[in-house]
C-alpha cells in the first residue's frame, strides 16, 4: 500500500509548526512491515529500514563502509571481508584505493549479494558543512556506481557512525534525505535497505523521516 507517492525532499526551512506537522504525518510516511522491518514509499521504489546484519542481505548489491586504503579495517569493513572471503580483498588490492565521498564496486564473491560497493565516509569532528556534504557524498556516489552497473537494489549500512564517530541522528537525517533525493531522480533503483546494526541506530533511523514532508499534508 502506498501513503505518499510524492515527497517535497528536504525541508531544511521549516519553523515550528511545520515540524509539528512533519511529525502528525510521521505515521503516514512510514510503513510498518511486521517483523521489525520499516517501508517509505518513493514512487515505484522503497526504502527499508531493518536491524541486521549486512554481510547477510540478499539484496543484488550490499554497501561497505570503507576507509581510503580499502585494504580492510574493523567494524562492518571487517565483517564484509570475513564474510566475502579472501578473493574480495585481492580485487581491492587492485583498485589504488577511494577518496572520502567517493565509491567503487566490486564483486561479492562468497556473499548473497553479487556487489560490494565501498565508499569512504567523512571523520566527523565536530559540525561542520563540509564533513555533511562528505556524508552526502558517499551515499550519492554508491547510488551512482550502483547505476551505472545496473544494480537495482542496494543494501547500506549506516555510513561514519562507527569509527568516525558521526552522531546517530544527524548522520540518519543525512542518510535517509540523500537517498530519498535520489531515488526520486532516479527510479530505475527500486529498494534501498537500511541494514542498522543496534536497536539505537534503528530507532534514530526511523526518527529521521521527520524532515520529510510530503506534500499537500
Ligand atoms: P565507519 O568507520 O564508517 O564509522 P564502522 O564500521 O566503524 O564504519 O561503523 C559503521 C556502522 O556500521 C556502525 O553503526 C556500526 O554499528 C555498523 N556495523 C558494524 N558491523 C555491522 C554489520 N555487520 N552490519 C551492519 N552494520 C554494522
Amino acid at each position: 500500500m502506498i501513503f505518499h507517492e510524492h515527497y517535497t525532499g528536504i525541508n531544511e526551512k521549516h519553523g515550528p509548526t511545520e515540524v509539528t506537522e512533519a511529525r502528525k504525518s510521521l505515521d503516514k510516511i512510514l510503513e510498518w512491515q511486521g517483523d521489525g522491518i520499516v517501508e517509505i514509499k518513493i514512487g515505484s521504489s522503497v526504502v527499508e529500514l531493518t536491524q541486521g546484519d549486512i554481510t547477510q542481505q540478499d539484496t543484488e548489491a550490499i554497501v561497505n563502509a570503507a576507509n581510503r586504503t580499502l585494504l580492510g579495517g574493523g567494524g562492518v569493513d571487517g565483517a564484509i571481508h570475513r564474510a566475502a572471503g579472501p578473493e574480495l580483498l585481492a580485487e581491492c588490492r587492485t583498485l589504488g584505493g577511494c577518496d572520502t565521498g567517493d565509491a567503487v564496486v566490486t564483486r561479492g564473491y562468497r556473499l548473497k549479494a553479487k556487489y560490494v560497493i565501498h565508499t569512504v565516509g567523512p571523520v566527523y569532528r565536530g559540525p561542520d558543512p563540509s564533513t555533511e556534504r562528505l556524508l552526502e557524498s558517499a551515499y550519492r556516489r554508491s547510488l551512482e556506481v550502483a547505476l551505472a552497473k545496473e544494480i537495482r537494489s542496494v543494501a547500506f549500512p549506516a555510513i561514519s557512525t562507527g569509527a568516525y564517530g558521526y552522531p546517530l541522528g544527524e548522520a540518519a537525517s543525512v542518510a535517509l534525505h540523500t537517498v530519498v533525493d535520489f531515488l526520486q531522480a532516479h527510479p530505475e533503483i527500486k529498494l534501498v535497505r537500511f541494514v542498522l546494526f543496534d536497536q539505537r541506530a534503528l530507532e534514530a533511523f526511523e526518527k529521521a523521516p521527520e524532515g520529510l514532508i510530503p506534500a499537500g499534508s
